[in-house]
Formats: C-alpha cells, structure tokens, sequence
C-alpha cells in the first residue's frame, strides 16, 4: 500500500506515525465508530455500528460507547495504545464541551441525563482524552473536509442538514466555529423573510422552538407535519394523501415529490427557498467557499436532488464575485459524517492544528 503522503498530503505532523484516533457518533437507537490514522486516512471504509441504549439513561449509554469504542478497534485490529484521542458527537442541544441541556430532548429522555457531562463520562471511562462536537457540527467538519481535501484548512462553509429538525455548522478555515455557549450554527432558527416565500393565505409557519418563520419551521420533517403539508392539502382537496393521518402522510411527501407530485413539489420548493434565504444572509457573514446540504430531502433520486440543489442554488442570492467561487453541494456519506467528523476534530486536537483527508473524492455538486 503506498505511504499516504505519496497522494499529496500536506498536513504538518508533530505527533508519530503510528498514532490514531476514533470517532464515536452518538445516535437514538445506534452508535457509529471509526478510526482516523495520523495521515488523515479512515481506516473503516463502511458503517460499523452497535447499539446506543441512550433511553436507558447516561451511565448505560457511556458503556455502550465504551463497547463501540472496543469493537471498531478489534475490527480494525488497532490496539488501544496507539489512540491518542476520541472524537465523540451526540445530538443536541448540548453545551460546547458536550454537557446536556436541562431540558432533555427527544433521545434524552431519560431523568439522568439533564446536565449530564456526556464528554467527560465518557473520558473517564475510556481514560483517553475525548473531544466534544454536537453531531450537525460534526457532519459539518466532514462535509467540508471531504469537499476541499487538500486546501480544507483554508476555506470556510456553511451547512444546513435536514431531518426532524434543520441542523447547522459552520467551518471557518477548516475548524467548527462552536461559539462561547455551543450555539453557533443553529442555523434552524434563523428568522428567513417571508415575503415571495408564503403563498397567499398561508398561515405563517410555527417552530418548536417557540418562533414563527425560521428556517426549520419550513424545512424539516416537523415543518412538514406541522405546517406546510397542513396548508397545501387545502389547495389540494383531492390529494391522496387527505387520506392518511398527517405524521403518516408528512413521511410520503420526498417519495411524491420525486415523481413528481406536484403539491409535494411545492413543499420541497419552499423548504429550499427558506434554506437559500439562510445561506444567502451566511453569504452576508462569513462569505464561505460552500453551502452544503444534507439530510433525507438530498440522499434521494439522483433527478430530484439536483433538482432541490439547483432551488436552493437560485434561492442563494450571492454576488457575482461570490457566485463564481462558491458552491452549492451535498454532504457526502452522511450516515457516517457524524462519526468521521468527531475524528476529524479529536485529530485536529492531537496535532494542534486542522488537517487534510488525503484521496477523498470530491463531493458532488451543481455549483
Ligand atoms: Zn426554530
């Protein structure tokens, strides 16, 4: 197998060669483990999984992770001593340093977990430093490591990842901006103006978190539910799926829409109208390289995805210098960005600085 710096990497090494680190991504049924070598290389090519047991509480869920830990090393036959750091996500809302809102949420149910110091359980356990990422953030770091490869540490992107919610990150040259309280990037519940967006008569849509008209009011699985697939069916009186109870018939609205449903349609175009409105005040922010998306609405029928990218992409107002060199393009591999990007920042700790992917292929894009 030729050295990996053979393929052009140019990442400065203070750390020695035989040095890894793991990746743990944290989910509601599953954890995902990898194992980045110190040449930027991922040493598991595929999904490799065991159960999270969150809903059992904390103290269960840091052993699964343990056990995660464990298992992606004897699969990569790597030995412990050689891991200098672990990368973990998990899905918010946490703090920066992976401490548990007060409030629980959705996959921490469970009593023990308010205020829970995730991170820190889990470093004691494992008795290896472990490096905190909230999972957006984490897919974040890998979408943009794997789109610019070799020049990642010198560009900055933004990324918005559709799912129950809309997640945000934003890589400013090749690092997570986290902010001084881990919030940065909610790019969610950023307020998008409403004007051309709202049909006539359409109620202006709700978000769990308490406002009306931010992003994820529109583009989410929730918005679907809540708000936009509620009001189109009135435009629609004959629309079959009058005939399903609306979380049932929210889940149907993607296999519509790509073929070609034309409410469906509508759906989708304005959740890309409201992702463009956010990427177009980011374009006002930082001015980043790339505007990813991610999710369900992108990891569809390769007509249909780049049909939801080229909306986004005329929704994305950019000036014309920013225009010619940005670009609008899809999260790659996103079932296991989370875990690759939590590598990807436990060795960016390790080396003290951020580093390339070497041989990754460039993600696709209509830019
Ligand atoms: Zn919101």
């Amino acid at each position: 197998m030729p050295h990996p710096f053979e393929k052009g990497a140019s990442v400065s090494l203070r750390i020695p060669d035989s040095t890894v680190v793991v990746g743990l991504d944290n989910g509601g049924t599953t954890n995902n483990a990898t194992v980045l070598d110190a040449y930027g290389e991922f040493l598991v090519e595929t999904l490799a999984e065991t159960p999270s047991r969150v809903q059992e509480g904390p103290v269960i869920a840091v052993q699964a992770l343990a056990e995660a830990f464990a298992s992606v090393l004897a699969l990569t036959g790597i030995s412990r001593d050689r891991v200098r750091a672990v990368g973990f996500d998990s899905p918010g809302p946490s703090s920066a340093t992976g401490v548990i809102s007060s409030l629980g949420s959705t996959n921490f149910r469970h009593p023990g977990w308010r205020n829970f110091d995730f991170r820190a359980a889990l470093e004691d356990l494992l008795g290896i430093p472990v490096v905190y990422n909230n999972d957006t953030n984490a897919a974040a770091l890998y979408a943009h490591h794997a789109h610019f490869g070799l020049e990642a540490p010198h560009r900055s992107s933004v990324a918005m990842i559709v799912g129950t919610g809309l997640g945000g990150g934003i890589v400013q040259e090749g690092a997570v901006i986290r902010g001084s309280s881990g919030m940065a990037g909610e790019l969610g519940h950023v307020l998008v103006q409403l004007e051309g967006l709202l049909e006539e008569g359409q109620p202006v849509p709700l978000c769990n978190c308490g406002q009306t008209g931010d992003a994820e009011s529109f583009a989410s699985l929730t918005g679907i539910t809540m708000n936009l697939l509620p009001y189109w069916l009135t435009r629609f009186p004959d629309h079959p799926l009058h005939a399903l109870p609306i979380d049932k018939a929210a889940r149907a609205v993607r296999g519509l829409a790509e073929r070609g449903d034309e409410m469906a349609l509508k759906i989708f175009e304005q959740q890309a109208i409201a992702i463009g409105r956010v990427f177009s005040i980011a374009a006002n922010f930082t001015d980043p390289d790339a505007y990813f998306v991610g999710g369900g609405v992108v990891e569809a029928a390769p007509h249909f995805q780049e049909w939801f990218l080229a909306q986004v992409r005329d929704h994305t107002h950019l000036r014309e210098e920013q225009a010619s060199r940005s670009q609008v393009a899809v999260v790659p591999d996103l079932d296991m960005a989370g875990a690759r990007g939590a590598a990807l920042g436990a060795l960016a700790s390790v080396t003290g600085a951020s580093i390339n992917l070497t041989g990754r292929p460039v993600a696709s894009s209509v830019g």
